[in-house]
């Protein structure tokens, strides 16, 4: 009976993995006289329960971490990732403060972020051009850090004046590559105590470390079939779903919406003069711009070979106008030199159209985005009618 209790004792310390039980509690005891064997018997009992409550909280805890992790695998863009371990992990963890360094090499994954979502900002997710500041967090070799030293938490969380006590930084590793470290800041100096057991944070930085890693490269893809590469704009496709949308919107809203098609001039000669790669060159120059005179909400396209569309939301005629006609004169100033250090300009003709709904208005959503489509384009061709470089409107 003594020993069968042992024996399942052992096995619970050992599964458990609760070193703090010294092994030698179980050793063979019928030697001595029965009052001890009674006395180290109940010991013993005492031990099995505080055991089995312990691997109550153990199961808890992990069943918790289990459904973070779950939580964290199951997001489906790195958006919804960032705001899941930026905001949701610190009230599922009960934290003070949640904090992710990333390393971003060539700031890819800034400007991939950029082109899918402009801007997106988190106070508390930082990038590193390199490696290094991340790596120096750590002692070699790498691993899960617990502390309570003031000194290296006043190092962390600089986006936030709350109080952290104590924190566990958590590598993320990918194929003995640091990618990045997460933060967890909590206010209670005891939650995060070196020497603690940290098998589930351990786990967690593995998931999210893969998570990260994955969200990137589906991004990558979606990437791929929404913007032109050559001009970093979005593309016909990105174009004309974004139209669908924003007409829906506009029908509620009954603000106005106008569209630009801009159409380079002379782009074959530009071409035929100075090469095809100058060419391309040129049409970056142009996309880059035109960006900066838009606004977060407008969309540049590049609708294929020298042509560009741009959806203005909430935009009369007349500012339509303005804006046509600023990128008309600043595409028209662009100095741009070819292979040969020759220099020389393009410039752009430009309609417009703009369609306000209104209650006598009954185009559905399809009639009303062929139109400011149809228009905008007519007008493309009643500027190169009218000598180009000069944007026209059409009603
Ligand atoms: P227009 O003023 O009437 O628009 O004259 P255009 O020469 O611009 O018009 P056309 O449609 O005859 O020629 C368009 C040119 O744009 C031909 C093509 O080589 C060039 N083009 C289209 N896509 C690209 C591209 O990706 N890179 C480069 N370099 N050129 C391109
Ligand atoms: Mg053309
Ligand atoms: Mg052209």
């Amino acid at each position: 009976m003594f020993s069968n209790i042992c024996a399942t004792l052992k096995l619970v310390v050992f599964n458990l993995n609760l070193t703090m039980v010294p092994m030698s509690r179980f050793e063979n005891i019928s030697h001595l006289p029965i009052s001890e064997q009674e006395k180290h018997n109940q010991e013993l009992s005492a031990t099995l329960s505080d055991l089995i409550k312990k691997a109550k909280h153990n199961q808890s805890t992990q069943e918790k971490f289990y459904q973070l992790e779950l939580y964290f695998l199951q997001s489906t863009s790195l958006l919804t990732l960032f705001s899941r371990l930026l905001t949701d992990l610190c009230t599922k963890l009960e934290l003070e403060l949640v904090e992710l360094k990333l390393v971003d090499n060539n700031q890819k994954t800034q400007q991939l972020v950029a082109d899918i979502y402009g801007q997106l900002e988190f106070e508390n997710l930082e990038y590193f051009a390199s490696d290094e500041p991340v790596r120096q967090l750590y002692d070699n070799p790498i691993e899960i850090k617990l502390s309570q030293d003031s000194e290296l938490i006043g190092e962390l969380f600089s986006f936030s004046n709350r109080k952290v006590y104590s924190v566990a930084m958590l590598p993320l590793m990918r194929e003995n590559t640091i990618i990045g470290s997460i933060h967890l800041g909590s206010h209670n100096k005891q939650r995060f105590v070196p020497g603690l057991a940290t098998s589930f944070l351990e786990h967690l930085g593995s998931i999210i470390a893969i998570c990260i890693e994955n969200a990137i490269t589906q991004e990558q893809f979606k990437l791929l079939s929404l913007v032109d590469l050559l001009t970093r704009t979005k593309n016909r496709r990105y174009f004309i779903q974004s139209l669908t949308k924003e007409i829906a919107r506009t029908s509620r809203s009954c603000a106005p919406i106008s569209c630009l098609f801009l159409d380079l001039d002379h782009f074959k000669q530009v071409n035929d003069t100075h090469g095809h790669l100058t060419g391309d060159r040129a049409l970056q120059s142009v996309a880059t711009t035109i960006m900066p005179l838009l606004r977060k909400s407008d969309v540049l396209a590049r609708f294929g070979g020298e042509e560009f569309t741009i959806m203005l939301p909430e935009t009369s005629k007349n500012a339509a106008m303005e804006i046509a006609e600023r990128i008309r004169k600043e595409v028209s100033e662009i100095s741009i030199v070819d292979d040969h250090d020759n220099p020389f300009k393009v410039s752009v003709s430009i309609g417009a159209s703009t369609w306000q709904p209104s209650k006598d208005d009954n185009l559905t959503f399809e009639q009303a985005q062929n139109y400011l489509i149809s228009q905008a384009d007519k007008g493309v061709y009643m500027a190169k009618e009218s000598g180009r470089n000069c944007v026209r409107f059409v009603e």
